[in-house]
């Protein structure tokens, strides 16, 4: 917690007085407990005149048309583009973190771009977006502007995406995936040595996530775990993640293995060799897990869509293309008619690979 100050903010939920004078932030396990000018963990939301204040609402680190397979969502529209952005701060601390710069900002030193939720929705309309994605640094700290945005976005029956780590109080979920369609959720590795010693975070808060997920909504969501080396690609660990999401999650529930790079605090441990990622994509698949894919690698058979009754390819991708396409309009496999899990229409979009940077007014020239 960061020392006093005149917070600037708009109201915030899920909070609520104590009976030493401080007030407790409920949006995630940390239970910030704060005195008047101070911010949480997180720095984006913070104590002002005996309340809690999100001071990053309508504020954003910039505005990017991706790939939905960029999330990643390999089951969700697939080649469609997804309006995406992030705003600053993150409520977990994790040393091997790969989007840093935004994460870890103060938010006076980040955001670009000011945004009402009429304007990204008129963005994501502008760019031909068929979904929003709440991305880049964690939206569960941004819920007030997320939530206002996705219900302006449904009304223009734009979908929306959460990309999370899951770390979030069982309240503020409920608000926050009711407005939701579809989640990445990143499920940092699983042992609670891990989370505590790299995330200063609690295993078991993402774990109930993921089950509240499955069990009580009806979100479509898939899994991303970061194999970084030495610290969470056990065989061990990974076999025990496996077994844990087939049995509480079930077989068609997404599972991606993801190559870690340095960055941040962890520049001394090296890349994910590909073997790597391919051992536990087999392990996976033997623990009966029926869509397994392999990310941030070239890969193209570890990161296509087979059908689990027949086996043949029914999605193929590289990288972010979308290369062969074998389902029915109802998301079935057009060889055996095993239905496919996720949301499909009849034809593939066609937005490829490239990314797409958005100023609020007028969208830049496409990236790589
Ligand atoms: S969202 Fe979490 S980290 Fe941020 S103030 Fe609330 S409890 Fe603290």
């Amino acid at each position: 917690m960061t020392d006093c100050e005149i917070l600037e903010g708009v109201p915030a939920r899920h909070w609520h007085a104590l009976e030493d004078g401080r007030i407790q932030c409920d949006v995630c396990p940390r239970y910030c407990k704060l005195h008047e000018g101070q911010r949480g963990l997180c720095f984006v939301r913070g104590r002002r005149e005996n309340r809690i204040v999100l001071t990053t609402y309508g504020r954003s680190s910039g505005f990017c048309v991706d790939p939905i397979e960029k999330k990643p969502l390999n089951h969700f529209l697939p080649g469609t583009p997804a309006l995406s952005f992030g705003t600053a701060g993150c409520n977990l601390t994790c040393k091997f973190c790969q989007n840093w710069d935004i994460s870890k900002a103060r938010e006076f030193d980040r955001l670009q771009d000011e945004a009402s939720p009429e304007d990204v929705v008129a963005a994501a309309c502008a760019t031909g977006s068929r979904s929003i994605a709440y991305t880049y640094n964690d939206p569960v700290i941004f819920l007030e502007y997320a939530v206002d945005v996705a219900n302006a976005a449904r009304e223009q029956g734009i979908q929306n995406v959460a990309v999370t780590a899951g770390y979030v109080s069982e309240k503020a979920r409920e608000e926050f995936f009711a407005s939701m369609d579809a989640a990445n959720v990143d499920l940092k590795g699983f042992t609670e040595a891990f989370y505590k010693r790299l995330c200063t975070g609690h295993l078991d808060a993402v774990l109930e996530t993921l089950k509240y997920l499955k069990c009580e909504t009806s979100v479509w969501f898939e899994i991303t775990t970061l194999l970084i080396p030495g610290h969470n690609d056990s065989p061990t660990e990974i076999g025990q993640l496996c077994d844990w999401v087939m049995d509480k999650l079930g077989p068609d529930v997404p599972l991606h293995f993801t190559a870690f790079h340095p960055d941040y605090k962890m520049l001394d441990v090296p890349r994910t060799p590909p073997a790597t990622l391919a051992k536990a994509r087999d392990v996976a698949r033997a623990a009966g897990l029926y869509y397994v894919y392999t990310g941030n690698v070239h890969d193209e058979a570890g990161q296509s869509t087979y059908c689990p009754g027949c086996g043949g390819v029914v999605i193929g991708r590289d990288c972010y293309d979308i290369t062969a396409w074998g389902l029915s309009s109802e998301g079935r496999c057009g060889a055996c008619g095993t239905q496919i899990a996720g949301l499909f229409e009849g034809r593939p979009g066609t937005w490829g690979q490239h990314r797409q940077p958005v100023r609020l007014g007028g969208a830049l020239p496409p990236i790589a």
